[in-house]
């Protein structure tokens, strides 16, 4: 943990917030000190002392710790997005000649700035969820193992103990994008891996009110990612959207049990339609994925499907005629939505990138399962 201030770490201590219930939120940029010397003795220890917001806040700093102890890892630091959050893991554990292996199904962007380290000489390579894949796809130069579990497009699912085996025999950092999980249904650190990194627009802030995002690990690791992708990336997450974040927090458990059940009935539904092909969601992967019991402690609300009379026409009316699920990016807020991959141009390269064109994703939001499926079965009254 970072030991900034344990008593103000330490969740809500009423006694430094005046008996206050809620964490306040400072919002300041920087800290004034009585002293001269008392200034240049914290400026020595910028990571550890309340110098400047682009260093610890003291109400990011709650947050931080309370998700390093959900993910059960020493430290965490937070960011102005998940995106800043991973290009500073890149930017502060890679350089010049070295390796990448992605698996599984990565998330578009992170997938482009992969492209964009080419620029600094560090390449990649993009395999699917296999360990044994892994092995082969190992070179001298590998310094970086980055994956997804369950992905977010097609919610395929990794044998993480494995994977994180294999990373730990040849001394390569592992890392996984945590997001859809969220801690509360899978704790990779404790399977073995190094660092996890987390959206906290999603199922963590829960309310698609803010953007933001975290990495979580071994205390030297974010220490190293703290002093470079941090605090010379420059990407801060503001003391207002931390304290919305340690607010959606709160009621992260009751939020995700409730998404789990709607998604389930969700799920069940899907299943017995005759214009849907094949539903996408790991809680249909016990038995093809026997680890997921042991691995995932529950299965949120992301789902996707392919219609089996596909094409742009058809998939546009059927996002078209959806009323309480709305047409957006993003996912895990209160509201549900509705997105799809294809545009009127693009099946082909969707094929070649591994994902089937004709499919469309939920965010199964919190509105009451009667209500989403009534909804459902009103837009697959016009395309049948
Ligand atoms: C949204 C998302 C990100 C990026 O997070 P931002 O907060 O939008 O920058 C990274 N990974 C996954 C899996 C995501 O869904």
């Amino acid at each position: 943990m970072l030991q900034v201030d344990k008593k103000i770490c330490t969740d809500i201590d009423t006694e430094s917030y005046h008996g206050a219930a809620s964490v306040p939120v400072y919002q300041t940029s920087l800290f004034t000190f009585p002293t001269f010397r008392e200034f240049t003795e914290a400026q020595k220890k910028e990571r550890e002392q309340y110098v400047y917001t682009r260093g610890v806040n003291p109400t990011v700093n709650v947050l931080e710790y309370k998700l390093a102890s959900l993910e059960r890892g020493e430290q965490c630091k937070c960011f102005g997005s998940g995106m800043g959050a991973i290009s500073s893991i890149f930017l502060s554990l890679l350089q010049n000649g070295d390796h990448v292996i992605f698996m599984n199904h990565i998330y578009g962007p992170t997938k482009e700035l992969a492209g964009l380290l080419e620029k600094f000489g560090i390449t990649s390579v993009f395999i699917e969820n296999d360990p044994k894949e892994l092995e082969a796809a190992i070179q001298p130069e590998t310094k970086m193992i980055y994956t997804e579990s369950p992905g977010t497009m097609l919610m395929k699912v990794l044998d993480l103990q494995d994977t994180a085996a294999i990373a730990k025999r040849h001394n390569i950092t592992s890392v996984i994008d945590n997001t859809w999980s969220t801690p509360l249904f899978q704790k990779p650190l404790t399977l073995g891996f190094d660092i996890t990194v987390h959206s906290l627009t999603k199922y963590i802030g829960g309310h698609s009110d803010l953007v933001g995002g975290a990495v979580i690990g071994r205390a030297d690791m974010i220490d190293h990612i703290f002093k470079d992708g941090f605090q010379l990336g420059g990407s801060v997450l503001s003391p207002h959207d931390a304290y919305l974040v340690l607010r959606g927090l709160r009621t992260l458990p009751v939020r995700l049990e409730q998404h789990e059940t709607n998604a389930s009935h969700i799920v069940d539904y899907l299943r017995t339609k005759q214009a849907v092909k094949q539903v996408h969601h790991p809680s249909l992967y016990t038995d093809s994925a026997p680890f997921l019991s042991e691995q995932m402690l529950g299965f949120s609300g992301l789902i996707s499907f392919e219609l089996e009379e596909g094409g742009f026409e058809n998939v546009s009316r059927f996002i078209d005629s959806l009323d309480l699920f709305k047409i957006g990016v993003s996912w895990g807020g209160f509201e549900s939505l509705v997105t799809s991959p294809l545009k009127d141009d693009n099946a082909e390269q969707l094929k070649a990138g591994g994902l089937p064109p004709d499919l469309i994703r939920l965010s199964v939001g919190l509105e009451g399962y009667e209500m989403q499926i009534q909804d459902l079965e009103q837009a697959f009254s016009t395309i049948s």
